[in-house]
């Protein structure tokens, strides 16, 4: 049911959406806390206060306490919980990727979501791990269809995610999601990506999530099963993600660990808290690490962190300027730079959804050379047509007298029409000394026009150096 998702502004392939649901209609990209059903480290109401506007809990673990399971019936999920707003369930399909066996079947747990009203209920799938072999891909993909194709046969009132399976098998995780695209499912997550992560195989993350939306097109939401470190968020949006969960925030508060969005710091490797949420505010790191709440307010500021990060990437979507925040994002750890080359090397793919409404372009770093607008200059310069002399310059005081045409060159972008001088992206913010990595794109940019003019006659007159010849 497309029409339960809504896109607002677009940048790069991440969106700013509204996805409705029976307990109301959130904004995404959306940071859904993993909430125990047991041991809760922040009580849910809490959660809602601190700005979670919708949370994930395992409805596994509460049909196997046959106490909360009779609660859960009985009162709803939202009663049992405290949490007035939108509740997706997860189907145990962690613990079966765990523990490699659970005690109940694929239909039951399904109906058991639906009995104690869970806004977004999730099939019981196979989480097929990285790296197993195709045919063990392949074999659990066909189970986990087959569980699919029954579970959207059935009599629903909430929304129904439909998990996207395929190992890294690029191939198999877009047919998956051919196959979920034409199915009656509400949400798409892609699961089966936690070991990735855990082992910041980012490069691989980004294959498997492409391959992923491709497959799904652009009007489906998307849940990046088990992402929960804010230093992620920025990319996975990036690449048209709109859902996220956090078991993090509490997992990493247990074992003493600080969550930023640069990565995670060991609290007793620390001097400072460099945060201003109000845990950050309120205690100094000795006061933390003496209280007696140590992990619940560790929980807390972990939580802040990762909200507040997305809130960032939101803004930094609706004002067109999502790349400059994923170049300082991945500059935290060489694995994420790995990520954004990956991503950045989907040019193509990405402009195929990229908003025409950008803020202005800042060249940041080498990593804004293969930004998909500067790819496609490269894919389209062998368009502009010449004849005769042509100038190919820098300086605006340059003499042009006996040239047909005078273009100007800025790296990364190489030549381009001066009328175009004022407008995006040639508009760009560039530094005053251009690094390799601008120059080399443009050098490429300006051979791939040359070649396109062979009967042009090209004179370079350059500021910046004799660069190219
Ligand atoms: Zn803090």
């Amino acid at each position: 049911m497309p029409d339960r998702f809504e896109i607002l502004h677009k940048d790069l392939a991440g969106r700013i959406g509204r996805l409705s649901t029976l307990h109301g209609t959130i904004e995404t990209p959306a940071l859904m806390p993993v909430v125990n059903p047991h041991l809760p480290l922040i009580p849910p109401d809490e959660l809602e206060k601190m700005g979670a506007d919708m949370v994930i809990t395992n409805s596994y673990i509460i049909h196997q306490d046959p106490d909360l399971r009779i609660q859960a019936i009985e009162r709803g999920l939202h009663d049992l919980l405290g949490f007035s707003g939108p509740i997706m369930t997860d189907s145990g399909a962690f613990q079966l990727s765990v523990y490699g066996d659970i005690d109940v079947s694929p239909l039951e747990i399904l109906n058991f979501q639906f009995a104690i009203k869970s806004d977004i209920a999730v099939p019981l799938d196979i989480p097929t791990p990285p790296d197993v072999t195709r045919e063990r891909a392949e074999s659990e993909l066909q189970i986990t269809e087959e569980r699919l194709v029954q579970a959207a046969s059935l009599e629903r009132s909430g929304l129904l995610a439909c998990p996207i399976q395929g190992s890294t098998y690029t191939d198999l995780r877009e047919k998956a999601a051919r196959f979920a695209r034409d199915l009656p499912f509400d949400v798409y997550p892609v699961g089966g990506v936690v070991p990735l992560m855990e082992a910041y195989r980012y490069r691989d993350l980004v294959d498997v999530v492409t391959s992923a939306k491709k497959g799904l097109g652009s009007g489906r939401p998307v849940h990046l099963f088990g992402a929960g470190h804010p230093m992620i968020f920025a990319l996975a949006a990036a690449m048209g993600c709109d859902l996220f969960d956090s078991a993090a925030y509490a997992l990493f508060a247990r074992q003493d660990r600080y969550l930023t969005v640069h990565g995670t710091g060991k609290l007793e490797e620390m001097s400072y808290l460099p945060c201003c949420c109000p845990v950050c505010q309120e205690h100094t790191l000795k006061e933390l690490m003496d209280s007696p709440e140590k992990t619940k307010l560790l929980a807390r500021h972990n939580l802040y962190v990762s909200l507040q990060e997305m809130k960032q990437v939101k803004e930094s979507i609706r004002e067109g300027s999502l790349w400059d925040l994923l170049e300082t994002r991945c500059r935290s750890h060489p694995r994420m730079l790995d990520g954004l080359k990956r991503l950045g090397a989907q040019s193509q793919w990405l402009e195929s959804l990229d908003s025409a409404g950008k803020s202005t372009f800042f060249y940041l770093s080498p990593e804004s050379a293969s930004r998909p607008e500067v790819m496609r200059c490269a894919r389209r310069i062998d368009r502009i047509s010449l004849q005769g002399n042509v100038l190919i310059t820098d300086d605006s005081q340059a003499d042009t007298s006996g040239f047909a045409h005078v273009l100007h060159f800025k790296p990364p972008f190489g030549p381009y029409p001066p009328e175009l001088s004022e407008t995006y992206p040639f508009n760009a913010e560039v530094p005053e000394k251009a690094d390799d990595a601008a120059i080399n794109q443009a050098a490429i940019n300006t051979e791939f026009m040359m070649r396109a003019n062979p009967d042009a006659r090209f004179c370079i007159r350059l500021k910046i150096g004799d660069l190219i010849k």
